[in-house]
């Protein structure tokens, strides 16, 4: 078998074509969507991701903000633009771009976003609105993946779905989402037991670790949806997922490319986010 290939680098730009009538739409009636990103320090990474965020808001004819604050800012200090950021009606997303510097709480910081204006869907409202199956901010990472998933297969009832990571910002979520579409989930981790083996029983298989080509070829169920998260940089410079991928899609019915996969989703659904938080502020 040789499996699709899921371009999500063209999904994505149809999303983000979507989300520009969307936005342009409110601007015409007064509501022009507008997102702040918060950084602090001078981490080079977040840099380029912060760039690639405005960039991507401007096409999308998002206004965009970014306030820089020193590596040496204090979480009062930090707390206190947040604040402003939440009472500052033409801001409708607020995105506090990680990491930050250790002497500042993530987490703590985070809780202080309005959860309606937290368009990266870390605040804890949001992670409870997702599990108790209300509508809310779902982290743009699993909500690109689902849309992914959905390009292959539109009902998900039934299906067994194998995430593997369980962290806040990608597994967990992930896994809820899955579950909202009436799958039956397993969400696997570094504790996990004969991963290989309950990979095999996956007609869905997400795989959200950091490990380059973790995921053997021998893993995947034939047919199965492989969803590759990882992000590795090769020391060659080149990018590598989480699956092994050139053996996997002999056996997958249909596979996510890194890069060209789950990447160019994200900053799609971050636009997404915002222009939803526009739409109902
Ligand atoms: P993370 O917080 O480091 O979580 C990694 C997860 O993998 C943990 O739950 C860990 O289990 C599990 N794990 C580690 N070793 C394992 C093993 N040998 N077998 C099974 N599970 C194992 O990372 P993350 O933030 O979720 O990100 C995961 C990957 O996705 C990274 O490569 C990251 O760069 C990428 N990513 C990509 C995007 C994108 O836009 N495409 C966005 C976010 C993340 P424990 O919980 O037991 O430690």
């Amino acid at each position: 078998m040789t499996a699709t290939i899921i371009d999500g680098k063209t999904i994505a730009a149809r999303l983000r074509e979507t989300i520009a009538t969307e936005a342009a739409a409110l601007t015409a009636a007064g509501k022009q969507p507008g997102l702040a990103v918060i950084m602090v320090g001078d981490n080079p990474a977040s840099d380029v991701y912060v760039r690639n965020k405005v960039t991507a808001c401007e096409k999308a004819g998002i206004r965009s903000t970014e306030s820089r604050l020193p590596a040496t800012v204090t979480e009062g200090q930090l707390a206190e633009v947040i604040r402003e950021l939440n009472a500052d009606p033409k801001v409708h997303g607020i995105l506090l771009q990680l990491p930050i510097p250790d002497h500042l709480d993530p987490n703590a910081m985070i809780a202080l976003i309005d959860p309606d204006k937290d368009v990266d869907g870390l605040h804890p409202v949001n992670a409870g609105r997702l599990m108790a199956g209300l509508l809310g901010m779902v982290p743009c990472t699993p909500a690109g993946s689902l849309l992914l998933i959905k390009e292959i297969t539109k009902d998900l009832t039934g299906l067994n779905a194998v995430v593997i990571g369980r962290s806040l910002l990608f597994g967990k979520p992930m896994g809820q989402l899955l579950l909202g579409e009436n799958c039956t989930v397993t969400q696997a981790h570094s504790k996990t037991r004969d991963l290989p083996g309950i990979c095999r029983n996956a007609d869905i298989l997400v795989a959200a670790v950091g490990r380059p080509e973790m995921v053997k070829a021998d893993w995947i169920k034939p047919g199965a949806i492989v969803i590759d998260v990882g992000i590795n940089r090769m020391e060659d410079g080149k990018l590598k997922g989480d699956v092994d991928f050139n053996a996997a899609s002999e056996v997958a019915g249909a596979i996510t490319p890194v890069p060209g996969g789950v990447g160019p989703m994200t900053i799609a659904c971050l636009l997404a986010n915002t222009v939803k938080a526009a739409r109902s502020a």
